[in-house]
């Protein structure tokens, strides 16, 4: 358990260090096209300034490599923070340390936001260097870490500066990030169905083996479905296959047997003659995809039976789309399972945890809103590593929280 803002009593005047996570998708003109992860730092942000904080943000954007670029700057952020946050007084500084920015730190008001330029045009951030850590942590006297996308990262405003910081603790992103995770990976509620999918094998092995110990039932869909299937000698075609995890796709399969958990590999799917949108399709058996078609999609019989599996449980964790949902022909049994899934919980009859950036673009793009979950985690690679049961180095470096007495 670590410390949250919440576990501190006084705020007044206090120079506070929040480093959140702003990586917004934009248009080729800097226009944000999702402001999610804007919205969703406003409750720490707000709870920060109602009690007289004087808050300092940093944020990355991108992948900037440690140089100014203009097309990476927080300036269409800044302008969103504003409008989001008024009538809180946004300063924004289109610099990460220099003597204007510790001159706005001295003289912010309290109730406050000033907002620096993106932390990764310094080289010291991804090195995690001592002296930019350094510099950071000397414009405040609390840090804050809410950025839980980037929590998997050892940076400098990540990591780094909490070193230097005598009171560190989450915010409530962070905070509400780590309890939705941690609830599946500590004592979920039985039975405790996974669905994983996405592209490929090599990316979700860990998350796939760790998950052997906690659920009862695992859906492997989307890519990764056909490595397992041809590791078991079935052909399949021109399919997605990693030919170096053959084994690694045999030896989890002998895992989940002896561990008693219960695997489903799709029995249907459907098949395209081209990797496209507008290609040939027709539903076929795992077993009889031709050698010049590829499986991009589960099948009909497929969706029916994990919708069946979802109503058989309590808990559910998908991770991974079903299919190349950018292709609307093949966008169905990720479509069937976020709507079942959502239904579900609707009910009341399951907690549904959603997590990976993929597949929060694919509610998106489809049009189902992330509130019917129990928890959509915005952190894509950070929720993995998580579920992985890795320490993520954004957190540990925070205070911990006393443990209850009893
Ligand atoms: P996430 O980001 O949610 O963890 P991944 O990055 O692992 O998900 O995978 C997402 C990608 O997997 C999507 O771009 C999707 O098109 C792709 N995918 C899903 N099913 C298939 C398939 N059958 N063949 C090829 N790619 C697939
Ligand atoms: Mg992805």
């Amino acid at each position: 358990m670590k410390k949250t803002i919440q576990d501190i009593v006084d705020w007044h005047n206090k120079r506070v260090l929040v480093r959140e996570d702003f990586n917004v998708p934009q248009d080729e003109h800097g226009n944000i096209t999702n402001d999610t992860r804007i919205r969703e730092t406003l409750p720490t942000l707000k709870y920060l300034v109602e009690r007289g904080a004087r808050v300092i943000v940093v944020s990355h954007l991108g992948r900037p490599k440690g140089k100014v670029d203009a097309k990476y700057s927080l300036a269409p952020i800044a302008e969103r923070l504003k409008k989001l946050m008024a009538p809180t007084p946004v300063l924004y500084i289109d610099k990460v340390f220099s003597p204007e920015v510790q001159a706005a730190a001295d003289t912010l008001k309290p109730g406050s936001i000033l907002l620096l330029e993106n932390v990764r045009f310094e080289p010291g951030e991804e090195s995690n260097d001592r002296q930019f850590a350094q510099n950071l942590a000397s414009l405040a006297e609390i840090y804050v870490n809410d950025a839980f996308g980037a929590a998997h990262r050892a940076h400098a405003s990540t990591e780094g500066v909490a070193h230097f910081m005598p009171v560190k603790v989450a915010g409530l992103l962070m905070a509400k990030e780590i309890a939705a995770l941690s609830s599946i990976t500590v004592k979920p509620e039985k039975p405790y169905t996974a669905i994983i999918g996405g592209s490929k094998v090599s990316t979700k092995i860990t998350v796939l083996e760790h998950l052997l110990d906690v659920v009862d039932n695992l859906v492997i869909g989307g890519g990764m479905l056909y490595t397992f299937l041809k590791a078991q000698g079935i052909d399949v075609g021109k399919s997605l296959v990693e030919d170096a995890h053959f084994e690694t796709a045999r030896q989890l399969l002998d895992k989940a047997a002896e561990k008693n958990v219960l695997i489903y590999l799709a029995s249907d799917t459907v098949i395209a003659d081209a990797f496209q949108a507008e290609a040939n399709k027709k539903v076929v058996l795992v077993t009889d995809i031709p050698p010049d078609w590829m499986g991009l999609d589960i099948g009909p019989d497929s969706i029916e039976h994990i919708k069946q599996m979802i109503r058989n449980s309590k808990t559910v964790l998908w991770n991974g789309p079903l299919g190349v949902f950018e292709f609307p022909a093949f966008a169905n049994g990720t479509r069937a399972v976020a709507e079942a899934i959502a239904e579900w919980t609707e009910a009341g009859f399951c907690k549904s945890i959603l997590g990976g950036g993929d597949t929060v673009a694919a509610i998106e793009q489809l049009g189902i809103s992330p509130e019917r979950y129990t928890h959509v985690s915005t952190g894509g690679g950070a929720s993995l590593e998580f579920l992985e049961g890795r320490s993520l180095p954004g957190i540990t470096v925070l205070d911990n929280a006393l443990a209850p007495a009893h």
